[in-house]
């Protein structure tokens, strides 16, 4: 049930930051996450046809259209943004990979938005890759609301649904909308907090009746079998009275979520939720720094950079990093610093992608996410400031699952393949390791597919054939310890299983999970982490 007092939105008509919301979708592959984005950027204005995302997995030419893998497997590689308004909001939304062997795209992704949609296919329900989405979601508090999609399918109860959200992702849950009848009966949805229906028949999702409450006779127009009214009204007075009420502050907390129901393909529902992101979904959040927390009200720009894209349009061969802003304002052709190096960069042509086009951004504000064409000055993880020694915190490398050691068949490019094995891994698509031993470089990844996208680049761009061969090593960890004589005299002892990341950090790469317990153990002044912030 909707408090509407509760849920006034900040000045959002004149302030820039108050009117920003950033979000991504997680769900399971097959849910509707693209279907949904289609209609959120049709309603967004930024597209005028349906069905111009899905082009991207249908080969139609577009700017992801670029890769080979991604045309044979029919999958979406590339994580990118789009930028949309709708009434006095600016949304930007995140794409995320679907493929699970993407995740650590996904998760890098996760960590420049401010709340996320979850989609959720009514008749499957929490799914696994929802979940471990979700989890990432919880461990930096992003609040989540919930779309229930394919209501106009077979659908499971809605009350088990929400139970199941409840008990397996331990989340309060509030239904914002509830639907009448599902699957060939479905005939809309019931504003829970304001007593109007929007119907499944009336055109383009535009507008809601009013309704007297649940006894209102349009229920026994909808529902016309036998019985069918009053079993609904028995379940919309149960979900009624019987559920929480819609709590902002712990919607905002990540503690609940409002649940809205529909269907993306059929366009039902989407307004309701693109409704609620404006009303509900915060505004870009204060983003934590090394030394302070940075607030994005703040007047001196600051952002950092959360993906790396390559190649986005065969033509120009350009790499663009996307860069959150986190605060102040950033203006076309100023200059930042970016705090690695800590050289100036001139940012001359900083750019907003919408659905299928982009355009130079000439000023843009906290929350927005910005394109910055590059020629590798830019790696992820960077933190872009006007001035201040300041690093953002928390875009994550995690340990990757599977390491093989990279086969050059032509030993004359050992140094171009140096060289292009540094981009890969500046651009996050696979993670480098080089052993201490000076043998050939080790590659780690999290899914397979990521090591058949390093293959195919690796070729098609720096015409570099290579293969993989097994490495004995399975495991690997970031190796720290409080004090550095106790690094180095474990470096000095574990030569052969030492490598050192992009940064020159040190990896101890262990056989199996057994010899890196022993170790463990054994060394118990060095901290093993399987966990890295950038930087
Ligand atoms: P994604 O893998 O999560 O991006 O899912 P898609 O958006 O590609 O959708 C997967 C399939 O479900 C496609 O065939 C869609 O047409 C279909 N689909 C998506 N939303 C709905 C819906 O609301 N109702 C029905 N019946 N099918 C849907």
């Amino acid at each position: 049930m909707l408090m509407q007092t509760e849920t006034k939105p900040a000045d959002t008509k004149s302030d820039p930051v108050a009117r920003r919301r950033t979000f991504a979708i997680i769900s399971h592959p097959d849910a509707g996450k693209t279907t949904l984005t289609e209609k959120l950027l049709l309603f967004g204005g930024a597209i005028q046809l349906a069905g111009e995302v899905k082009a991207k997995r249908n080969r139609v030419s577009t700017r992801s259209d670029w890769m080979g893998i991604e045309k044979e497997r029919g999958i979406s590689v590339v994580t990118s943004v789009m930028t949309f308004e709708y009434g006095d909001c600016v949304f930007n939304l995140l794409d995320t990979p679907g493929h699970e062997d993407f995740s650590e795209d996904t998760y890098r992704t996760l960590t420049a938005v401010d709340s996320a949609v979850m989609v959720i296919d009514a008749a499957k329900g929490i799914e696994a890759r929802t979940r471990k989405l979700f989890e990432v979601c919880r461990l930096r508090d992003i609040p989540i609301v919930t779309f229930v999609n394919k209501l106009d399918r077979e659908a499971r109860d809605p009350f088990e649904l929400l139970d199941e959200i409840e008990k397996v992702l331990a989340l309060d849950v509030a239904p914002v909308t509830w639907p009448i009848g599902r699957g060939r009966n479905f005939a809309g949805t019931y504003d829970l907090g304001n007593g109007r229906v929007r119907r499944l028949d009336a055109a383009d999702d535009a507008g809601t009746v009013p309704v007297t409450g649940i006894e209102d006779p349009l229920f026994d127009q909808l529902l016309t079998e036998n019985g069918e009214a009053a079993t609904w009204r028995e379940e919309a007075e149960l979900a009624e009275t019987g559920l929480k009420p819609f709590d902002l502050q712990a919607f905002r907390e990540g503690h609940l979520t409002p649940v809205f129901f529909g269907s993306a393909l059929r366009n039902f529902g989407v307004r309701d939720l693109i409704d609620g992101l404006a009303r509900f979904a915060p505004p870009p959040r204060g983003q934590d720094a090394d030394k302070r927390l940075v607030e994005p009200t703040e007047p001196k720009m600051t952002g950092f950079v959360f993906k790396i894209q390559a190649n986005m349009d065969p033509n120009h061969r350009d790499r663009i990093a996307f860069m959150r802003v986190c605060s102040g304002r950033l203006n076309r052709g100023m200059k930042a610093k970016l705090v690695r190096t800590g050289k100036p960069m001139s940012l001359s042509a900083p750019q907003f992608f919408f659905a299928q086009d982009r355009a130079i951004a000439d000023e843009a504000f906290a929350g927005d996410v910005v394109g910055i064409p590059n020629h590798g000055t830019l790696r992820i993880g960077d933190t872009l400031t006007e001035g201040e020694e300041i690093v953002f915190r928390g875009v994550p490398s995690f340990a990757p699952e599977i390491l093989r050691r990279i086969k050059l068949t032509d030993a004359m490019k050992a140094k171009k393949l140096k060289e292009a094995l540094q981009q890969m891994g500046e651009e996050g698509v696979v993670q480098v390791f080089r052993p201490h031993d000076g043998s050939q470089a080790i590659v780690g990844v999290v899914g397979a597919l990521q090591l058949d996208v390093l293959k195919e680049r690796l070729q098609a761009e720096y015409g570099l054939p290579i293969d993989y061969e097994p490495t004995r090593f399975s495991i690997c960890r970031w190796i720290t310890a409080d004090k550095e004589s106790d690094l180095d005299k474990f470096i000095g002892s574990h030569g052969s299983a030492l490598a050192s990341d992009l940064d020159g950090a040190p990896v101890f790469m262990a056989t199996t999970a057994f010899s890196l317990r022993y170790e463990e153990e054994r060394a118990p002044d060095v901290r093993f982490s399987d966990i890295k912030d950038y930087q």
